[in-house]
């Protein structure tokens, strides 16, 4: 099986399909220095039953990186159906069939030293084998950061900004020295704004409640998918309201929500147990819409899904690489 260090995985870069060895940047490179690029996530699920390979929402991920792209003036001159169409090759050419990982990267690729942007972009798509990104089965143990989520003038939080995720690190670092498995970040007003690398809701006095995109947060397709099941399927609309630090102490469950991570339950935050320490049923119902939906097995969730490989295409999926963008 390839991984990130296998010398034959192929990789889309400067316009091509290249072994990896092949896809290399200057030592001078802009993004290197400033982190002047933006990045995306996309999931790919496999599903053993249909032996399919199903992307997760490539085109409202693909639309999300173009308008988070516009934020630095970095131009991908391509379509999210260009784009999308380029990840299923990359998916097949490297023979992917497990659970995967997308990792679209655009950057200010000018080899000189100073800090100003100029018009030299640069793209590339790599696919990689991925399992699980945190252990979270059995719930998570959270520790509230010391370090506070990047304002909106400073860095924006909802793009995903290279330079932007040393806050994430920082974050990430402590809660993993300090014995948590992630780090939940408060904003400058002091209210929650989101994991390291996720968002978060929370289930309290009957509602599911998550910051609103404007408390510094990423604006999560995740989150957004996980809004419609709720909404959809549980009859819960999610209520989009400020969190204070207190009430992770005294709500009844807790979860994280993101490409990586899927939906993972907190059940222990700064050392108290969220509700009564186990994985709660809103929860545990949401993780089971969230995989049914993501491998192909709600046909009301379809619309979501790109099929790599398409060997049990029907005439129903047959038109899947035409899907329409919905975020
Ligand atoms: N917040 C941050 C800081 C993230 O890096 C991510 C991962 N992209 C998320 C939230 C979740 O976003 P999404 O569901 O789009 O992956």
């Amino acid at each position: 099986m390839k991984s990130e260090a296998d010398p034959e995985l192929i990789v889309y870069f400067g316009g091509q399909y290249v072994p990896q060895h092949e896809a290399r940047v200057g030592i001078l490179t802009h993004a290197l220095h400033y982190g002047t690029g933006v990045f995306e996530g996309i999931r790919a699920h496999w599903d053993e039953a249909q032996q399919e390979l199903f992307l997760m929402r490539p085109l409202d991920h693909y639309a999300r990186w173009k308008k988070n792209c516009g934020i630095l003036r970095i131009r991908v001159p391509l379509s999210p159906q260009e784009l999308g169409a380029i990840t299923v090759e990359l998916l097949r050419r490297n023979h992917i069939r497990s659970n995967a990982y997308v990792r679209p990267l655009a950057y200010k690729c000018a080899e000189r030293v100073g800090v100003s942007t100029d018009d030299k972009d640069a793209f590339a798509i790599v696919a990689v084998p991925f399992g699980d990104y945190l252990a979270s089965d059995r719930g998570l143990h959270a520790g509230v950061s010391s370090w506070r989520r990047i304002e909106d003038n400073a860095i924006p939080a909802r793009a995903k900004i290279c330079g932007a995720y040393v806050n994430s690190a920082l974050a990430g670092d402590e809660a993993r020295e300090s014995g948590f498995d992630e780090a939940i970040l408060l904003n400058e007003s002091g209210h929650v704004a989101e994991g390291a690398t996720c968002n978060i809701f929370m289930a309290r006095k009957g509602e599911l409640i998550t910051p609103p995109v404007t408390e510094n947060v990423l604006e999560g397709i995740t989150r957004e998918s996980v809004m419609e099941l709720a909404r959809r399927e549980l009859g819960r609309p999610v209520v989009e309201r400020p969190i204070d630090r207190s009430e992770l102490y005294m709500c009844e469950e807790l979860f994280f929500t993101g490409t990586a991570v899927g939906i993972a339950p907190i059940v222990r935050v700064d050392h108290r147990p969220v509700g009564n320490g186990a994985v709660g049923a809103v929860t545990n119902a949401l993780r089971g819409l969230y995989f049914d939906a993501t491998r192909g097995h709600l046909k009301s969730y379809r619309n979501w899904l790109l099929p790599v490989y398409g060997v049990k295409r029907d005439a129903e999926h047959a038109t899947a690489p035409l899907m329409e963008v919905t975020a």
